[in-house]
């Protein structure tokens, strides 16, 4: 039996569609691997390979993201049509699972390790019923290891992605990581972590994880075990790794060069109404600078649009990226994703403009702001990336290259090559 895993591609008019350092995502060959050795697997990512219709699998699986349902749909109707048995799942189809079972003969909702076996035993059975619900979350004890040897190796700029804990012990208003995780915040055992890791290939790792240090105690315990690796690696993690010097320490001797840090807004205010009260704007600059000494460059995330934003939180935010030299910077419009509580408070309000999920990239403006019209947002939006891309702004934040300058100068490059092409496909 064959069974065909797809990741749908992202939209040309997103950012996401246009960067070349590629990484894989880990829910197909975590799929793959929750799967028994009868079946003849093949992974298709479409960012990187179109999907052949005339070589039919007996059985496709589709893992979709807000973004690439409309793709993953067409997909769908298009194997479906064919005669192929499709699943979806993933977090669009978890949240809108009404939507999703139009397109498909099933939908898997939460994570798949607890429904994924079940769902293949009734389609040899011929029996697939159209949902199946994980009703727990899985025990992160004894992961099965993701099947990284099915990947197109060529395809990718590393395939180092690998899980340590999964969920957040944060509830921010627009993240969707709670309500598919719900409040859990779960670890795997940090042997397990290394047993997996002395599976792949050499170079960097980047831990995938939503906030490694999300648990203080495991995190120090799992870069007590990173150091006699000699690794260099990246991850997600809240700002609270600052206050802890002993956890900070570890990060640096275990490897860690670079963080994902969100600090989504300059406003204390608009914080607080996101619920993310971790977040305190008067120990940002502190913050930096002590991740700096300690060799950690930095890929802030910040939002625009919040209801406490105006026209000059573009300017605001971007003077302030450049003068703190945060190496690299991911910039989002506030975007009401299924499930998320600021869907929940747009859609009373009324305020949501489109459901076009396309347009739910983090680049567009599908609501009504409350301090700006949409098309100022976006202009300012557009605008902001622009500079923050522009030679100038990287050699200010990059000058002198002291930390993973090698890493984050093709990041800096590879965005703002990204950002031209997503402009000019509009
Ligand atoms: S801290 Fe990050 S991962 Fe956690 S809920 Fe907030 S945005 Fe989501």
């Amino acid at each position: 039996m064959k069974l065909l895993l797809i990741t749908p591609k992202w939209p040309d008019t997103s950012l996401w569609g246009q960067i070349y350092f590629r990484f894989p995502y880990l829910a197909l060959t975590t799929l793959a691997s929750l799967t028994d050795e009868d079946w003849d697997i093949s992974i298709i990512d479409e960012n990187v390979k179109a999907v052949d219709f005339s070589n039919l699998p007996d059985l496709a699986a589709i893992s979709i993201m807000t973004p690439l349902a409309n793709r993953g749909y067409k997909i769908a109707d298009a194997l479906r049509k064919k005669g192929v048995k499709v699943i979806l799942g993933g977090i669009h189809p978890t949240m809108m699972k009404d939507e999703a079972i139009a397109h498909a003969d099933a939908v898997c909702i939460g994570e798949a390790e607890q429904v994924w076996h079940q769902a293949l035993r009734d389609f040899k059975n011929s029996g697939l019923k159209p949902f199946y619900h994980s009703d727990n979350f899985c025990s992160p004890d004894r992961l099965s290891i993701p099947r990284r040897e099915l990947l197109k190796r060529k395809s990718y700029f590393f395939i180092n992605t690998i899980q340590t804990t999964r969920g957040c012990p944060f509830d921010c208003e627009f993240c969707s990581v709670t309500s598919f995780y719900g409040r859990t915040y779960r670890v795997r055992p940090v042997k397990d972590v290394i047993d997996e890791m002395s599976h792949m290939e050499g170079g960097f790792v980047f831990f995938v994880d939503d906030n490694i240090v999300g648990r203080a105690s495991y995190a120090k315990e799992l870069f007590r075990a990173l150091i006699p690796l000699n690794i260099k690696w990246f991850s997600q993690a809240s700002l609270s790794i600052v206050k802890d010097r002993e956890l900070l320490n570890l990060a640096q001797k275990s490897g860690c060069r670079g963080l994902f840090i969100g600090f989504e807004s300059l406003s204390q205010e608009a914080l607080k109404a996101m619920g993310k009260s971790v977040n305190q704007v008067k120990e940002y600059k502190n913050a930096i600078r002590t991740l700096h000494d300690h060799g950690i460059g930095i890929q802030g995330s910040f939002i625009f649009g919040t209801d406490f934003d105006d026209q000059t939180i573009f300017s605001d935010v971007l003077r302030f990226i450049e003068k703190t030299h945060i190496e690299a910077a991911l910039f989002s419009v506030l975007t009401p994703f299924p499930g998320t509580r600021i869907q929940e408070h747009m859609l009373k309000e009324n305020r949501i403009i489109t459901t076009d999920w396309e347009k739910y990239d983090m680049n567009h403006v599908v609501f009504k702001p409350k301090k700006m019209t949409p098309g100022q947002l976006q202009n300012g939006f557009n605008w902001a990336y622009k500079r923050l891309y522009g030679y100038r702004s990287i050699i200010l934040r990059l000058f002198p290259f002291k930390r993973s300058g090698l890493f984050f100068g093709i990041q800096n490059y590879g965005f703002r090559q990204a950002w031209k092409k997503t402009l000019a496909g509009e």
